[in-house]
């Protein structure tokens, strides 16, 4: 069996590799591209899209990176690597670490059902298995995708028809490209906030399309249009005058 410890970050200490570790390591995967994952290492192993997402986020990498896509072995030390889709956000991997002590599967966080904008997870068998589980409790009950997006979309309907504004609250990497993605087809002209916009821009240069937008440009009316903004930007929203605001989160 590989041996894992847990150090502010999992560590396999016979390969010298972190996963998803805080702070500063020599040599770390890092899983995509949420600020509880990312930092700044002496090498990291990546996927394209999550190099890129964090280098709108924090800016040129400080140290070298791995960039590798999915599906492909690549040979580091004493180890082997294959990153697999997460399902989360884009370019959100899991990876297959293979030993001459055997095989684990590291997940962060991830999604099996399909995903409006980000690639469906892959799941692998292997000899050791460690999971993020947000929600893993058997309390955590969701209701459907499809119940969810057709209330989302009654919500923004109904909101504009009494002439407020509908504000839907989404992290701006992940959450807020599935609501718009969900948002196609509803008819609804809709407003992205400036992070909203940096991270969809980045999304579409690797291929996902999305449904018409314009940018919420700091101090302009968004009057008539669903305005999609991450939980963080109060300063924006109290310009908006009528609105009724959803948070499309647990997390806040
Ligand atoms: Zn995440």
């Amino acid at each position: 069996m590989i041996e894992v410890r847990y150090e502010n970050g999992i560590h396999l200490p016979a390969e010298g590799l972190w996963l998803d570790p805080q702070g500063s390591r020599e040599f770390a995967f890092i899983s995509h591209a949420h600020s509880d994952h990312t930092g700044i290492h002496r090498e990291t192993i990546l996927t394209e899209a999550t190099s890129r997402l964090m280098r709108e986020r924090l800016g040129e990498p400080g140290g070298r990176e791995y960039v590798l896509p999915f599906r492909r072995r690549a040979k580091f030390r004493n180890f082997e690597i294959e990153l697999l889709p997460a399902g989360h956000v884009l370019g959100s991997a899991q990876c297959l670490v293979t030993t001459a002590a055997g095989t684990l599967l590291y997940t962060g966080d991830f999604k099996l059902r399909a995903g409006l904008g980000s690639e469906r997870a892959q799941p692998v068998h292997a000899d050791m298995l460690v999971m993020e589980t947000t929600y893993g409790l058997p309390r955590y009950v969701f209701p459907s995708a499809e119940e969810t997006i057709a209330r989302v979309v009654k919500f923004c309907v109904e909101t504009l028809e009494d002439d407020e504004t509908p504000v839907l609250l989404g992290y701006s990497l992940g959450k807020a490209q599935e609501i718009l993605l969900a948002l196609a087809g509803a008819g609804v002209p809709i407003l992205l906030h400036g992070s909203v916009w940096e991270m969809t821009r980045i999304y579409e240069a690797m291929g996902v399309r999305f449904p018409a937008y314009g940018k919420l440009e700091p101090g302009a009316n968004p009057a008539g249009h669903v305005v999609i903004c991450p939980p963080g930007a109060s300063a924006s929203l109290r310009k908006i005058g009528r609105r009724r605001v959803a948070c499309l989160s647990l997390w806040r």
